[in-house]
């Protein structure tokens, strides 16, 4: 049944033992294993493994030749934007023997030849098929095999097709009427002449302001007669500083090359560069503006876009760092307003690609050039002569669109791809695209995308993106084949899930606020989806390395005797949560129940000292208040708008034993800002010095004390809501109903964020979600211990689930986290108010934790659930939830 395979078999031995594949399985004998379908950087790699490793291939290419994006854009100024030395094939490690990058950023031309010399290195031409487009690819589920039609008339059956067809190279349309009047020349810089274009002397418009426009604005300049440009959206540009590639890295190259290529596999961008863990503003303006001067300094994009942790998701960070980049522009551009032009305004910097330049901006100081912002002056039409916009008619010898591409799915979906049913993969992905990793598509087995949608691609140095999925394919290939399988299908299950994952990474980031290629908003009717995989090529790759070390999770493999379904999600962690999940993980830090009482105590309020703090309030006051023992100190959070509010009574998290008013600050200030009410936490009595029902008894006298001072404390009288987390939740939980049974103080509403309602350890989430996601079982015990005997623990007060009675109890929010042990008896309380008919809102928090959704700026995806909890406070606190409008 195994199959010996070597990486390096010989051909002849390969097809032996396809033959003998074939004869053995009764299936028809496909005419290759292998249809690859574009010759590009990708096409060509997957030439090379796959011919090693034994597979009978095709390659198809649309061009004449190979090359693929380096074939196509061969318009002027074309350069990479990654330095050359990591834009190339790391599989070839003797390269240096017989090739030499001449800049830090080589031009078209040049990769192109390097393209050329690794295809006659390796002998790759003989596979590829040129000047042929494949139109149609069909899965046969019969005979477990694709039937690929081209336009040159080929008809190639295949166990397997790869769709290396780029992310960038189908061209959008010109969208412009009027262009066949046109009686000059036409250029695009995606499908640029092979001959020489002389603009000497020409009045030349140029349409679009993305990379290609950037960098081909200058070198026409330098020959034109007259440039106008016409930009619709304003772009961010670095100088490239090119030159020789740097000294630097040369040494880094020179100590080991394998660890430097090793550094770049597992980066976040592929290129070896240490995530920037610092936020921006932990440090000093000025050390801020030094940092950003840095990095404009060292022309490198990838570099700009790392100075700081959450440039690209914290709009403030945003916005300083875009500022330093205008402050740049209108230093450079002499006019003004052409100045202003050029300044992105309606968009975060670097969530549509950042461009790196050479005298970009300095080229509109020249006087035969200019910007026309069309956004002003719409383009009306293109005339026989030149362009007329709104408001005036240019006259051109030559147009020049830079307008870019249908990307990502453009060059898949123009093939018509059929798979189980006849199902078209256009139609699957009317919606947006569902892949798992990029990689596959359910209902369409054996089909793989190389960088395709939910994969890093376009945001990563695209030549590692690359190696790492054909790589992936490869190890993918040799796992059937030796196990005996002849199909491998993602499961609808494992899809959605990898389609949530990228989704929740794309929305804890600014990247869905731009009109971007990234998001399909290029191109008119496009669904608006976030198209490449945000969190890094390196969560990316330990991915993809999980799900085949955890035997092909989310993968339906089958064969002709038998078949194997792991299904499952390799992801169900929100992606912020899960990378604080690491990070403490390796920091190994002492649990808390492995501490006496005082060391807890110290260490939890450590903790909260490198925390960010929070959004800013109108006022913070703190004072004491008359417990039911004696003084309890409490903070109060004033919102900035004009008073008097409602007022929230809120109790700390902590288990009962740890925290105080001020150990939930950021959670604190961020729902008095987004409830725009006023906060006041509470402290109380803490276990074991003081056990149950210490805790309550204070909780009751801070909310009948709040309840009676409410006027003198800015609040409006009458519009009381309790809230809290964790034990927190528990003691408002338990207010709300004893409130209720004293009569008073009426509560409006009760929020109870992940809450303890009755301690039972034997429920799933406490064995599910014991260990690993900060709260565990055994911590929760430990508390439980220092509160209560475990004869009380079915006592209303400590377990508001064993309370007979919830009727008449205020209105709720539960917040329940999918990752928390208490998680299931949140849930049950939430479900019990429901049965006694409690207005009830359950939020099931998926991917989150006991603590994530309190951590404030830190866990970015818990603030829409913290939005509903300000939304469900504003909504207590209407004046028909009051008790005079009750009356
Ligand atoms: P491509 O190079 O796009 O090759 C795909 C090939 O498939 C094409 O030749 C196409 O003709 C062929 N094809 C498509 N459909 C069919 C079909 N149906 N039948 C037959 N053939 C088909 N990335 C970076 O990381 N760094 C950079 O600096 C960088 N610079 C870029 C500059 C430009 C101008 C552009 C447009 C892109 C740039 N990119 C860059 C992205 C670039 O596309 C990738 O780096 C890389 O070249 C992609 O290689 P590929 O083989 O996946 O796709
Ligand atoms: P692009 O980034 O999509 O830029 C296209 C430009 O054309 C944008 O300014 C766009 O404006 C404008 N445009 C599009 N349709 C228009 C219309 N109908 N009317 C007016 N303006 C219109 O395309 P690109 O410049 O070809 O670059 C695509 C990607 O390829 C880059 O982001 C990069 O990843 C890669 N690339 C890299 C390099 C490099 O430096 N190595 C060079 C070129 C390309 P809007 O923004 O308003 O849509």
């Amino acid at each position: 049944m195994e199959y010996p395979i070597t990486q390096d078999a010989g051909l002849e031995a390969r097809d032996d033992r396809l033959v003998t594949d074939s004869a053995r399985t009764d299936r028809p004998t496909p005419d290759v294993d292998v249809v690859v379908v574009g010759a590009g950087i990708a096409g060509l790699y997957l030439a090379y493994r796959l011919s090693r490793a034994g597979h009978r291939l095709r390659v198809f290419e649309a061009g004449d030749d190979l090359g693929g994006t380096w074939y196509w854009n061969r318009y002027p100024g074309a350069r990479v934007d990654v330095p050359s030395i990591d834009y190339m094939y790391s599989f070839d490690p003797n390269w240096q023997r017989d090739w030499q990058w001449s800049e830090k950023y080589a031009t078209q031309p040049e990769i192109l030849r390097y393209l050329n010399h690794i295809a006659d290195k390796h002998d790759l031409r003989r596979h590829i098929t040129f000047s042929t487009r494949v139109r149609q690819a069909g899965w046969d589920d019969g005979a477990s095999l694709w039937r690929v039609r081209t336009d040159g008339g080929d008809d190639v059956s295949a166990r397997f097709v790869v769709m290396a067809t780029g992310c960038l190279s189908m061209p959008k349309q010109a969208e412009v009427d009027g262009l066949e009047s046109f009686t000059g020349e036409v250029y695009f810089t995606s499908r640029w002449p092979h001959d020489p274009v002389d603009f000497t002397g020409k009045r030349v418009a140029v349409i679009g302001t993305g990379s290609s426009g950037v960098q081909s604005i200058p070198v026409i300049a330098e020959e034109a007669r007259e440039v106008v440009v016409f930009q619709r959206t304003p772009t961010f540009s670095i100088p490239a500083r090119n030159g020789q590639v740097s000294p630097e890295r040369l040494a880094l190259f020179a100590a080991n090359e394998a660890d430097y290529r090793s550094a770049a596999r597992m980066s976040p961008g592929g290129i070896p560069m240490e995530r920037s863990i610092t936020p921006t503003f932990s440090v000093s303006e000025a050390e801020r503006q030094q940092r950003y001067e840095r990095a404009w300094g060292i022309g490198e994009l990838f570099e700009a876009i790392n100075v700081y942790a959450d440039v690209l998701s914290n709009p403030a960070a945003n916005h300083e760092f875009a500022e330093f980049f205008r402050n740049k522009i209108r230093a450079i551009v002499d006019d003004p307003q052409t100045a202003s032009d050029l300044c992105p305004t309606d968009y975060p910097v670097a969530t549509k690609r950042p461009c790196l330049d050479t005298n970009y901006y300095a080229t509109y100081n020249l006087p035969h050039v200019r910007l026309v912002n069309v956004r002003k002056h719409p383009i009306r039409q293109i005339t026989e002569t030149g362009i007329d916009t709104a408001h005036e008619a240019f006259t051109f010898d030559a147009i020049v669109f830079a307008t870019g591409f249908d990307a990502v799915t453009g060059a898949i979906t123009a093939v018509d791809i059929t798979g189980r049913d006849d199902a078209a993969l256009k139609d699957k992905w009317a919606d947006g695209p569902q892949t798992y990793l990029g990689l596959t598509t359910a209902g369409f087995p054996n089909l793989f995308l190389i960088t395709g949608p939910g994969s890093p691609s376009v945001l990563s140095n695209m030549a590692v993106s690359i190696e790492q999925h054909v790589d992936w394919v490869l190890d993918c290939l040799g796992h059937l084949r030796a196990h005996g399988f002849a199909a491998i299908e993602p499961t609808a299950t494992a899809e959605a899930g990898w389609t949530q994952h990228v989704n929740d990474c794309a929305d804890i980031t600014l990247f869905p606020a731009a009109n971007s290629w990234y998001m399909g908003a290029n191109v008119p009717g496009k669904p608006r989806v976030f198209l490449p995989y945000p969190a890094g090529v390196d969560f990316y790759r330990a991915t993809c390395d999980e799900v085949v070390a955890r035997d092909y999770l989310g993968f339906k493999l089958s064969g002709p005797e038998g078949s194997m379904c792991n299904d499952g999600l390799v992801r169900r962690l929100q992606p912020d949560v899960e990378m604080i999940l690491i990070q403490m993980a390796a920091m190994n830090l002492p649990t808390l129940d492995s501490m006496p009482v005082d060391e807890a105590r110290a260490f939890y309020a450590q903790m909260s000292t490198t925390r960010p703090p929070g959004p800013d309030v109108g006022e913070i006051v703190d004072g004491v208040l008359p417990g039911a023992t004696g003084d309890l100190a409490y903070r109060l959070y004033r919102p900035p708008t004009p008073g008097p509010h409602a007022i929230v009574v809120f109790f700390h998290g902590g288990g009962w034993v740890v925290g105080d008013a001020v150990s939930d600050d950021p959670l604190c200030r961020d729902l008095c800002v987004r409830s725009d009410a006023i906060v006041i936490s509470a402290d109380y009595r803490h276990a074991p010095e003081h056990r149950f029902p210490a805790a309550v008894d204070d909780a009751m006298a801070a909310v009948r004390w709040v309840a009676d001072n409410a006027e003198a404390l800015g609040g409006m009288p009458g519009r009381l809501a309790v809230c809290g987390w964790s034990a927190g939740g528990n003691l408002a939980a338990v207010v709300s109903r004893l409130t209720r049974d004293a009569g008073g103080p009426h509560i409006v509403g009760q929020v109870l964020l992940t809450p303890p309602t009755d301690g039972d350890l034997t429920r799933a989430s406490y064995v599910e979600n014991a260990d690993g996601y900060g709260l565990t079982t055994a911590l929760a015990q430990w508390c439980y211990d220092h509160y209560i005997d475990p004869a009380d623990r079915r006592d209303p007060r400590f377990a508001p689930l064993c309370a007979g009675d919830l009727s008449g109890l205020p209105p709720a929010i539960v917040v329940t986290a999918e990752f928390d042990p208490l998680r299931d008896e949140g849930k049950a309380y939430a479900a019990a108010l429901d049965a006694a008919s409690v207005p009830v809102e359950h939020v099931r928090a998926r991917g989150h934790t006991h603590q994530s959704l309190t951590m404030v700026d830190v866990a970015l995806s818990g603030a829409p659930v913290r939005a509903r909890i300000a939304n469900a406070l504003r909504g207590f606190f209407l004046p028909t939830r009051t008790p005079e409008t009750a009356a």
